[in-house]
């Protein structure tokens, strides 16, 4: 079983302080969690400074990922290296993630840049349901979304600033290998907390 912060904005996200060291340091000194998704907004040119940094540690792991923006709301794709093609709609997103066998994930959904109850329309895999900076309000309706869908749900600090990595955890039946715990999220073999 491993514990995983599924959302954090790097300093490739023009909006966070968070740079790929700190992220990696982070991990590394944390007792319990030692996975992290980075998901930079609308790019993925983080990823490989961050997953070289992390590679000299062996009880670290770095998901790839990306957030996107598309009209109707954020979208999480967990294990891409790649941004899908544009335009970004939310169903060009998530074909996109079932083509490469990534994990199409609905981000906060009820606060700004949410899908909120339009995401009912969609196919998506699993829903975040305990965001670091969502009330605790909107996580409970994504809570209730999520069990309506009948979907997993995750967690994510969707850190932008050093002291908000690690401030809530996915908890996944699966060892620490990206593809296990890709299929781990899509089977549910999780459990979301906050601290
Ligand atoms: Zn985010």
């Amino acid at each position: 079983m491993i514990r995983a912060d599924l959302h954090i904005h790097t300093t490739y996200s023009s909006d966070s302080t968070v740079t790929p060291k700190t992220l990696v340091e982070k991990l590394v000194a944390h007792s319990f969690i030692k996975v992290a998704a980075v998901t930079d907004h609308d790019t993925v040119q983080g990823l490989s400074v961050t997953r070289q940094l992390a590679s000299a540690y062996p009880d670290i792991l770095i998901i790839p990922g990306v957030e996107i923006s598309t009209a109707e709301g954020d979208l999480l794709i967990l294990g891409t290296e790649e941004t899908p093609a544009k335009p970004w709609t939310v169903e060009g997103v998530i074909d996109f993630a079932r083509e490469g066998d990534f994990v199409s994930v609905v981000a906060h959904p009820y606060r700004e840049y949410g899908m909120g109850d339009l995401a009912r329309n969609y196919k998506v895999d699993a829903i975040e349901v305990v965001n670091g900076e969502s009330s605790p309000h909107a996580n409970k309706l994504a809570h209730e979304l999520a069990k309506s869908m009948g979907l997993p749900g995750l967690a994510g600090s969707d850190a932008h600033q050093p002291s908000e990595v690690c401030s809530v955890y996915t908890e996944v039946q699966a060892g620490l290998d990206v593809d296990e715990i890709l299929k781990a999220l899509k089977k549910g073999l999780v459990t979301a907390h906050s601290m």
